[in-house]
C-alpha cells in the first residue's frame, strides 16, 4: 500500500505524544525532528519538508489549548491540518467550461498512465457527472496508444476519435473539436503523445495543440512511484506549458508518497485525481484531508 512506511513512522512518532498532558517545547522539537526524518525518507522534497516543519513548530509552540483535546492531541491536529494544506487543502474539481465542450488536454511522459487515465476520466465524467465525453487519440508516436484508447472506448462503450498515425496531432485535435460540436459531446479529452524525457519536440507539439484547442484544463499525468522525478517532471511541464492540475497514478503501489506530498507545494498546481489501479473504474478524486488522515491513522 502507498505511504506504508511514512504512515507507520509518523503514527509511531505521534503516538508518543498523543496522551501527554503537557507538551514542552522540547517535546515538540524532538517530535518534529522525527517527523522531518520520516518525510525525507518518504522522498518529500527537501525544501517542502523544511517549510512544513517550520509551520507546524510555530503553530504547535504557540497553540491555545482546546479543552476537549490533550496538548498531545492538539499537536497531532496541527500536523494533520498542515499535511492537508500541503496537499492542497480543499479538494480541487475538474474544470467545467461556461460553454460546451470543456476541453481537457492529457499530458505527461510515456508510461505515466496517460492513455489509461483518459479512459478512466471519461468513465468518471459519465458516471459521476452525467457527461458525454469524446476521447481523442492524438498520441501518434507510441504505436499502441491509438489502439489502446480505441479498446478502452469499446470496453466503456464510449466514443473515441482517431485519424490514424499519419495525420498531425494538431489536425486531429481540430477535427475532433468539430466532431464534438456536431455530436454534442460536452467534454473532449485529448490523449497527447508522451516521450521518455521532457524535451523540446514534445513541448513544441503540446504548445501547438494548446494554441489550437484552447483547453480549459491541462492535466499532467505523473507516476507517483517515481517520487522526486514526478515532481521535477511536473515543474518542467508547468513552466513550459502551464498545467492546471495533476493526476497521480499508481498510488495503489508501494510508493513512498513523496510526490503526493510535494507536487502541490512545488508547482502550486492541485492534484485533482489519483489512479488507484489499472482498471477503468480505479480513478478517484483526490481529497487532501482524507489522504492526510490516512497517513496519520
Ligand atoms: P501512457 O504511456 O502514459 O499512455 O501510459 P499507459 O496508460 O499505457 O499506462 C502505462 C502502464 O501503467 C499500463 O500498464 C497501465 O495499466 C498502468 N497504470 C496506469 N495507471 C495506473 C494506476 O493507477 N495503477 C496501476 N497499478 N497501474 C496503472
Amino acid at each position: 500500500m502507498a505511504f506504508e512506511g511514512l504512515a507507520e513512522r509518523l503514527q509511531g512518532t505521534l503516538n508518543k505524544i498523543r496522551g501527554k498532558g503537557k507538551v514542552s517545547e522540547q517535546d515538540v522539537k524532538e517530535m518534529m525532528r522525527e517527523v522531518r526524518l520520516a518525510l525525507l525518507e518518504a522522498d518529500v522534497n527537501f525544501k517542502v519538508v523544511k517549510d512544513f516543519i517550520a509551520r507546524v513548530k510555530e503553530r504547535a509552540v504557540g497553540a491555545d489549548v482546546f479543552e476537549s483535546l490533550t496538548p498531545g492531541q492538539q499537536v497531532i491536529k496541527i500536523v494533520n491540518e498542515e499535511l492537508t494544506a500541503l496537499m492542497g487543502g480543499e479538494q480541487s474539481k475538474i474544470a467545467v467550461a461556461p460553454k460546451s465542450p470543456t476541453v481537457v488536454m492529457m499530458v505527461g511522459l510515456q508510461g505515466a498512465g496517460k492513455t489509461t487515465t483518459t479512459g478512466k476520466l471519461a468513465n468518471h465524467l459519465r458516471k459521476k457527472h452525467n457527461r458525454n465525453p469524446l476521447m481523442v487519440a492524438a498520441d501518434i508516436y507510441r504505436p499502441a496508444a491509438i489502439k489502446q484508447l480505441e479498446t478502452l472506448g469499446k470496453q466503456l462503450n464510449m466514443p473515441v476519435f482517431s485519424m490514424g498515425d499519419q495525420v498531425s496531432p494538431v489536425e486531429i485535435a481540430r477535427e475532433a473539436l468539430a466532431k464534438a460540436k456536431e455530436e454534442h459531446n460536452d467534454y473532449v479529452l485529448i490523449d497527447t503523445a508522451g516521450r521518455l524525457h521532457v524535451d523540446e519536440d514534445l513541448m513544441g507539439e503540446l504548445d501547438e495543440i494548446k494554441e489550437l484547442a484552447k483547453p480549459d484544463e491541462i492535466l499532467l499525468v505523473v507516476d507517483a512511484m517515481t517520487g522526486q522525478d514526478a515532481v521535477n517532471v511536473a515543474e518542467s511541464f508547468n513552466e513550459r506549458l502551464g498545467i492546471t492540475g495533476v493526476v497521480l497514478t499508481k498510488l495503489d503501489g508501494d510508493t513512498r508518497g513523496g510526490a503526493a506530498l510535494s507536487v502541490k507545494a512545488v508547482t502550486d498546481t492541485p492534484i485533482k485525481f489519483a489512479g488507484m489501479g489499472e482498471k477503468v473504474d480505479q480513478l478517484e478524486p483526490f481529497h487532501p484531508d482524507r489522504m492526510a488522515s490516512r497517513i496519520l491513522g
